[in-house]
């Protein structure tokens, strides 16, 4: 049998709560209807400026008993399913799909602490798949859950979560890490890494990505 072989094409890693997909504002709404119900008008409301750390409870000062409530809720049933895309992800990534392959990897969210009540979710992952294919048109034989992140190589990676992004790095030496700019990434020094850049939204990480490519594609053929 014959075989061709083609040069490599450019392969790219995308993350999706916090990058693709906005949870952070999913759980605030949640936390602010849930709050709206316990307190009615007196109730505070929260926003997503509010969230500084990576964990939204710890940011928003949930009560125990509220976070016991909140995991519940978040693992329910089409929480996953109903994620907002974050604006401009569909285009960039549109863009980004034609001069590279595109393989999401993404952290399944686990059962809740036991503190918080212990919940599974037997409706996540399932959910996901279906979100990345309908929302970024990206088949679920493309997606991989997992929080170790940098079993999957390629040139770049873009995600919100700084030790990801160092993680990821540390491993892949010819990729960038592409830090999605959040609230609660916003004081990290990992942009101090070699090769590790902050995008302002996603037509700036469509930039940085597919200047490295460029950049990548010269090197390549000045090797010859
Ligand atoms: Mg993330």
């Amino acid at each position: 049998m014959q075989f061709t072989v083609h040069p490599p094409r450019p392969r790219g890693i995308i993350d999706i709560d916090g990058c693709a997909a906005d949870y952070t504002q999913a759980v605030v709404d949640l936390y602010n209807d849930y709050l709206f119900e316990q307190h009615g008008s007196k109730a505070p409301k929260f926003t997503v400026d509010d969230c500084t750390q990576y964990s939204i409870f710890d940011s928003l000062n949930m009560l125990q008993a509220d976070r016991a409530e909140m995991s519940r809720r978040i693992r329910s049933e089409g929480f996953c399913a109903r994620l907002p895309v974050y604006r401009d992800a569909v285009h960039a990534l549109t863009e980004l799909k034609s001069v590279a392959d595109l393989y999401v990897v993404t952290s399944p969210l686990g059962p809740a602490k036991t503190t918080e009540g212990g919940h599974p979710s037997p409706y996540w992952i399932v959910e996901r798949d279906a979100w990345v294919e309908r929302e970024l048109g990206i088949h679920k034989k493309y997606v991989t859950h997992s929080h170790c992140k940098e079993l999957c190589g390629g040139q770049f990676i873009i995600e919100d979560k700084p030790e990801n992004i160092a993680a990821w790095c540390a491993v892949h030496h010819d990729g960038i890490g592409i830090v999605m700019d959040r609230p609660w990434n916003r004081s990290s020094t990992v942009t101090n890494i070699p090769r590790v850049y902050r995008a302002y939204g996603w037509i700036h990480a469509m930039e940085i990505a597919l200047e490295h490519l460029r950049s990548e594609k010269e090197r390549y053929h000045d090797d010859r």
